[in-house]
């Protein structure tokens, strides 16, 4: 089954007389319980396409599926709400608000209280017995690991990550990938990691690689 679809999806940023493609033409497909990684250097359009993928932001031109469903005719309320129920999005800076608790923080976007469920992820991501602390009383690694449980708190069909081991050392960033991967098997839902990093790319069930706004490959 697919969880996402990206068809014909070109993005032009224009800004006064200036106007810059940093998408042209990407058509992608991805199966739910699939580990894809987008593999491109700085600036081939990464985030840009990641962001449209999540409905963060909009394409010039192309659609956008999220489990069959087209997000680019939503409207701004239903979009939101189907991206909360669907994506789980994972920052690269974490973006965990400081005011929260690590539980507070895991709770925000959450849409039905299940408290079995946060226990397991809590668990799972060993973050159990953090519940209470403030994330600047983390590490790099488990603040990492709490914005991965919030990604996860509403059963997202998929995981949208923006290079979110790109602030972590060597050791910790293998500790997080290994987690993602078991974490989308247990859970059924599918990844897209976007990174400049080769290294990561053996972790992957595919690697696309992005180049000037295109895929020349996969
Ligand atoms: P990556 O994540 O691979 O580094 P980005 O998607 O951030 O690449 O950027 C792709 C291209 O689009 C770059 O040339 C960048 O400067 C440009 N770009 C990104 N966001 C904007 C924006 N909001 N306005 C204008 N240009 C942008
Ligand atoms: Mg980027």
């Amino acid at each position: 089954m697919e969880s996402l679809k990206v068809t014909d999806v070109s993005k032009v940023y224009s800004q006064k007389n200036i106007s810059l493609q940093a998408l042209d033409n990407v058509n992608m497909t991805i199966q739910r319980g699939e580990f894809v990684i987008i593999l491109g250097r700085s600036g081939s359009g990464k985030s840009t396409l990641l962001n449209i993928m999540a409905g963060l932001d909009e394409p010039t031109k192309g659609k956008v599926f999220v489990d069959g469903e087209n997000i680019s005719c939503l409207k701004e309320e239903k979009r939101t709400m189907l991206r909360r129920k669907k994506i789980g999005f994972i920052f690269q800076a974490y973006e965990l608000l400081p005011a929260l608790t690590v539980v507070d923080n895991i709770k925000l976007p959450q849409l039905k209280p299940d408290k079995g469920y946060l226990k397991e992820l809590l668990r799972a991501l060993e973050i159990e017995g953090y519940e209470k602390f403030y994330p600047d009383q983390l590490s790099g690694g488990q603040q990492q690991r709490v914005s991965i449980a919030r990604a996860l708190i509403n059963h997202p069909s998929i995981l949208l990550a923006d290079e979110p081991t790109g602030n972590l050392d060597s050791k910790t960033e293998r500790a997080v990938i290994c987690l993602l991967k078991g974490l989308i098997k247990e859970y059924n839902t599918s990844i897209v990691l976007v990174t400049h990093n080769e290294k990561l790319a053996k972790d992957a069930d595919r690697i696309i690689r992005l180049e000037d706004g295109g895929i020349i490959n996969g």
